[in-house]
């Protein structure tokens, strides 16, 4: 356009004209060589540098017809522009071979240089030589059209100029459009990842609802593959409630020109409920999609929630509902909630109780230890486990007081609430436990009463058996009675034996539960053991049917024991085994060698047997397993004292048993080093032989029992030599003793006038009757007893039932004349 109005410039002077077109015909062909070569840069497309060397080609075509010119400008300015032009041309070859050479950053450099600085130049130049040329035309023409044709000139060369600039610059732009089109490339390729690795859905789609993104998340949430997504209506593709109200969100988004918020529920197609949140927004100013949506899935989240919410909901019953007292306090103790269990206790609604301090609600001299607690669960955050549990008086509004246990537990730095306190009425538990101590001890007392009452009884039961054994004894040794007879009175003197033992037994049980049991530990042969306690059982067995086997052969073993105690174990274990069992049935009794130095005795029946609960309580005293509904007689203390004694032998006792088949008792004692030779079977029997002395002796006998006194008497009868002067009493005893003299005195020790032990003690103090050996004659069997006597200046001490042998010796060492 420019070089059309040049053409179109009217001059005065034809020859300037053709001067001035000839410069801007000049100029064109540069700037149009410049384009090629900038062309070249760019494309480094060959026809470009054709065209180059085509203009150039024509450029000095023109620089000819320039410097030919008659009426140009002066001839200097005219010969620098042919000059400046060539040297642009040279600048132009050269910048051509370095896009080649060197690349484009080396290119835009150059360009930079001196080829810019030559443009300005050359376009200086160009203005000055138009000028002077017109200058001339002017001065020749006077037309009033010069002044115009200077000023197009001008316009022209600044035209040409701007239009190489313009051309530059969008050969440049291209450039960087280019650029520009890279970055959105690789910011999209950005975006897209971002969209896709979103854990949130979302999608974008166009004005018209066509969907253009659509990310992994929403795959998920909508149940729909990009697949289907991209390119689809999504007023169509997301049915029901869900899609209406996308769409309405997203018109709204694009009218309003804001994010508008957006909450979904979405059941995909087989697959659970999916709760979705978030917000539909525009995108401005954007030729693509129009409009986007973002929805987090807090389908996990609600679900915490609602579980959360459930958890409190629960909460909130098990403190309503509880049975203990709950009272959460702030940092200063005031009450902050109150459930209705502490409603009840403290007989004070939760309206008025929230806000007042805890400690109201405590007795006085309770407080210092909760207020200490509260104290230290503010400090030490203590864990609910081990918060601290007091047992305390709480105080109900109305005054009234009751025992209570309090928990004191630390609720963290959470809220207002610092601390909870429990309390649990313990009113009934006090009250069960006051009557649980009652009973234990009113159970300790018939104890008690029960252990003095079965002293007391084995004590009168020893007095008569006394009798029995005596005359029994005495009839053993009457020279005129048949043999028929001395066997029977044999029985009777047996049967009266075992009696006593059972005696002993019950007096024995009385002392093992006062704690005081004393025993003689020594080797014992098991095979002399077995066959005596069997000697002793036999009738008994054959009573009840029941047939004995021992195998006396697996006994041949020494064990470490108290030869009457273990004795009176094995006989209890026997008779239970004859009592528990089955007529036609039959008890077995061996040993074995355990190996580790101990022996086992083993009592096998063939009774009805113990279930596992009954054989975990058999050995409980007074525990009869309902054996006190039959007719069998017993008392249950058996095995509880067998258990003790066997225990307090070092060894052990225990059964096994299996229901309808029988049980077996066994018993482990510990193995005695030493072998031991037997003793006599029994001792001999008592020779009632006469004394050796020359006069009769005096024996005073101090016993308030006249049977005792009568067997002791036909004792000293049969003897002879013995005079024996009964006293009654002890009062009496100790007046006869001072007037006789006797050569010795027997003292029972249970008178009823004053105990024999103060008989003893005045006997011993005073100077008359001082040194009388004084021999003491007791039901009272223990070892202890014995001492003390011997201690107080009793001379000997025989148990009752006395032993005719034992009391022979007893005469003949105090009565008998030396040799
Ligand atoms: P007692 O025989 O006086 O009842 P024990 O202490 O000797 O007392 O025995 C306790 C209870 O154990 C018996 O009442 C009986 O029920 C049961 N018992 C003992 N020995 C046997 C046994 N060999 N077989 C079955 N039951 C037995």
């Amino acid at each position: 356009l420019a070089i059309r109005d040049l053409s179109a410039l009217r001059h005065h002077e034809q020859d300037h004209r053709d001067f001035a077109a000839a410069v801007q015909e000049l100029n064109l062909l540069v700037t149009e060589a410049e384009g090629d070569v900038r062309g070249y840069h760019i494309t480094t497309d060959e026809q470009f540098r054709e065209d180059y060397l085509r203009s150039k080609q024509r450029a000095d075509d023109a620089l000819a017809v320039l410097g030919e010119h008659p009426t140009g400008g002066s001839d200097d300015s005219v010969s620098e522009l042919v000059r400046l032009t060539h040297r642009r041309f040279e600048l132009l070859d050269e910048a051509l071979d370095l896009r080649d050479e060197q690349g484009m950053d080396a290119v835009a450099e150059f360009i930079r240089g001196e080829p810019s600085t030559l443009t300005n130049q050359v376009r200086i130049l160009a203005d000055a030589v138009i000028e002077e040329s017109a200058a001339r035309a002017d001065t020749e023409a006077r037309s009033a059209d010069r002044r115009a044709a200077f000023a197009g000139g001008a316009v022209l060369a600044a035209s040409v100029a701007a239009f190489g600039l313009l051309l530059w610059i969008a050969l440049l732009n291209r450039r960087r459009a280019r650029q520009a089109r890279d970055a959105e490339a690789a910011l999209r390729h950005r975006f897209g990842a971002f969209a896709q690795a979103m854990p949130s859905a979302s999608f974008s789609v166009f004005a018209d609802y066509t969907i253009v993104d659509w990310n992994a998340a929403a795959t998920n949430a909508f149940g729909v593959d990009p697949a289907a997504a991209i390119g689809a209506d999504l007023r169509y593709l997301i049915p029901g409630d869900p899609g209406v109200r996308i769409v309405a969100a997203l018109d709204e988004a694009r009218s309003t020109g804001a994010a508008v918020d957006l909450e979904l529920v979405v059941r995909p197609e087989g697959g659970p409920q999916v709760d979705l949140e978030g917000v539909a927004f525009p995108i401005l100013g954007a030729e693509g999609p129009m409009m986007g949506a973002v929805l987090r899935d807090l389908t996990a989240l609600h679900e915490v929630q609602r579980a959360e919410e459930a958890t409190r909901g629960i909460m909130r019953l098990v403190v309503e509902t509880s049975v203990e007292a709950i009272i959460t306090v702030n940092r200063r103790g005031r009450i902050l909630l109150f459930n209705p269990a502490a409603e009840r206790y403290l007989r004070i609604p939760a309206t008025e109780a929230v806000g007042r301090d805890l400690l109201e609600f405590i007795a006085g001299g309770d407080r210092a230890a909760v207020r200490e607690a509260l104290a230290g669960v503010r400090r030490g955050g203590t864990a609910s486990s081990e918060a601290p549990q007091l047992r305390i008086r709480a105080r109900a509004f109305d005054g009234s007081e009751f025992p209570a246990e309090a928990n004191v537990a630390s609720l963290g730095d959470a809220g207002e609430a610092t601390a909870a306190v429990t309390l649990r009425d313990l009113s009934d538990q006090e009250r069960w436990e006051r009557s649980l101590t009652e009973a234990r001890l009113q159970a300790e007392a018939a104890n008690l009463a029960k252990s003095q009452f079965l002293s007391r009884m084995s004590h009168e039961l020893r007095t008569p058996m006394n009798v029995i054994l005596g005359y029994s004894q005495l009839l053993e040794l009457d020279e005129q009675a048949t043999q028929e007879q001395k066997d029977s009175v044999g029985h009777i003197h047996k049967a009266g034996r075992h009696l006593l033992a059972l005696i002993d037994e019950v007096l024995d049980l009385s002392r093992v539960e006062g704690g005081e049991l004393s025993l003689s530990l020594e080797p014992v042969l098991l095979a002399e053991l077995a066959n005596e306690s069997v000697a002793m059982i036999r009738p008994l067995a054959a009573a009840n049917q029941v047939r004995f086997e021992t195998d006396s052969d697996s006994c041949q073993y020494m064990v470490m024991a108290d030869k009457q105690r273990i004795k009176q174990v094995l006989i209890n274990l026997l008779s239970n085994a004859i009592k528990y069992n089955v007529p036609q049935g039959s008890v077995d009794l061996s040993c074995t060698h355990a190996g580790d130095g101990t022996v086992r005795l083993l009592v096998r029946d063939t009774g009805p047997g113990l279930s596992e609960a009954q054989q975990a309580r058999i050995f409980q005293p007074f525990e009869r397993l309902g054996a006190e509904f039959s007719p069998v007689p017993g008392t249950g203390l058996g095995l509880a004292l067998c258990k003790r004694l066997v225990e307090a032998m070092s060894g052990r006792i225990g059964v096994t048993s299996e229901v309808g088949r029988g049980s077996t008792f066994w018993v482990d004692l510990p193995e005695a080093e030493d072998t031991f030779e037997p003793g006599p079977q029994s001792a001999p029997r008592a020779v009632l032989s006469p004394l050796s002395r020359g006069s009769i002796a005096n024996v005073l006998y101090i016993e308030d029992n006249l049977s005792n006194f009568r067997v002791i008497e036909e004792v000293a009868r049969r003897i002879g030599n013995i005079r024996l002067i009964p006293a009654m009493q002890g009062g009496l005893g100790l007046d006869l003793a001072r007037e006789s003299q006797p050569d010795l005195v027997l003292l029972d020790l249970d008178l009823p006038d004053m105990p024999g032990t103060e008989v003893l003690q005045a006997l011993r103090g005073d100077p008359r009757t001082g040194s009388v050996p004084v021999v003491v004659i007791t039901a009272d069997a223990s070892a202890r007893q014995e001492e003390r006597l011997l201690d107080a200046g009793a001379a000997a001490y025989l148990t009752k039932p006395v032993d005719l042998s034992a009391l022979r010796a007893t005469f003949a060492r105090f009565l008998e004349e030396p040799a």
